[in-house]
């Protein structure tokens, strides 16, 4: 499963599929300086880990952990007038130069327990759920919308943040309310919608359909602001869509982890998702071309290559 790395002054505090955290450590040198200088922060990094159908998969994506965080950043500096962000101005030197490039030093938040997911189109549980019932985390859709139909406008569909290994849950907007109070709920929900807004117009305009996103936001304990934490807009947590290859009707291609999913559920990977083995090892050119895929999203976002 997932594993942090050892790095004097930060003491690991949680593992995720593919980030791990970790605190300064009060008792180090460099911990304490790091506490003294920019108070209660989190070290967060990312890994070359990939998931796929809820498995960490046991081969690592190289540079996948430096896309996701620079990407991070890129999409948090867009995003600076519309929402405040955990990133600690000054504190890049901070960042363990074994992990330079895919580690942010960022505020400590306490994290509001839901998946803040914004749709302007109509695919993935989102389509599932459309197709039982009509409509998504309850709000009613027109009928005929098909596999990557663009919605009559963007949607807030918020799900539940499932412990390790558990699948999150689609819930309605009643439900975040009860959970995290009403006027938390609706401010997650219109800073979701207007992130997803920006976005959507920023990523357009570089040929890229942004379909849906997920944001997590947390409150700061110091200064009880809602802040936009964790990453942003990367091809984990986000749709990416060529828009120029965009026909609904059917799975679109996409900026992500396309390749790794295609493989896993044909012959050749002789895995059965359904059953209870792990996911075997990759092939190198399946390695290969998820690697420039991630690194293709990076390029035509930002429009400039990494590093
Ligand atoms: P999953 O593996 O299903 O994604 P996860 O979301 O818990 O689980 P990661 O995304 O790998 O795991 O790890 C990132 C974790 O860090 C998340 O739990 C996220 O809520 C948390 N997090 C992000 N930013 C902050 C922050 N500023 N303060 C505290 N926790 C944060
Ligand atoms: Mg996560």
């Amino acid at each position: 499963m997932s594993a942090s790395i050892e790095l004097p002054g930060w003491t690991p505090t949680y593992s995720g599929k593919v980030r791990d955290l970790y605190v300064p450590d009060p008792g180090h040198p460099v911990g304490a300086g790091v506490r003294e200088v920019f108070g209660d922060v989190v070290l967060v990094v990312a890994s070359d880990r990939i998931s796929a159908y809820d498995h960490v998969l046991p081969t690592p994506i190289p540079d996948k952990g430096v896309v996701l965080t620079q990407l991070s950043l890129w999409w948090f500096a867009q995003l600076a007038d519309l929402v405040p962000n955990h990133l600690v101005p000054g504190a890049d030197d901070a960042v363990p130069a074994a992990v330079a490039g895919r580690a942010m030093v960022c505020r400590r938040l306490e994290m509001f327990p839901v998946e803040c997911v914004a749709r302007g189109y109509l695919t993935g549980s989102g389509l599932v759920e459309y197709r039982a019932t009509g409509e998504v985390t309850g709000i009613p859709l027109p009928s005929g919308l098909v596999d990557g139909s663009r919605l009559p406008g963007p949607i807030f569909t918020p799900a539940t943040k499932a412990v390790l290994g558990d699948h999150d849950e689609n819930v309605t907007f009643d439900v975040v309310a009860e959970q995290v109070g009403h006027d938390a709920a609706v401010r997650l929900r219109d800073l979701t919608l207007a992130v997803y807004a920006r976005a959507e117009r920023v990523a357009l305009d570089r040929g890229v359909i942004l379909a849906d996103t997920k944001l997590e936001f947390g409150i700061d304990p110091v200064t009880g602001a809602t802040v936009l934490g964790d990453e942003v807009l990367t091809p984990d947590s986000s749709r990416f869509w060529p828009a120029d290859g965009w026909v609904p009707g059917h799975a679109q291609p996409s900026f992500d982890k396309q390749y790794v999913r295609d493989w896993l559920t044909s012959p050749a990977s002789g895995w059965d998702r359904a059953g209870d083995t792990p996911p075997p090892p990759l092939p190198d050119d399946v390695v290969e071309r998820t690697r420039s895929r991630y690194l293709e999203a990076f390029e035509r976002l930002t429009g400039r290559p990494l590093g």
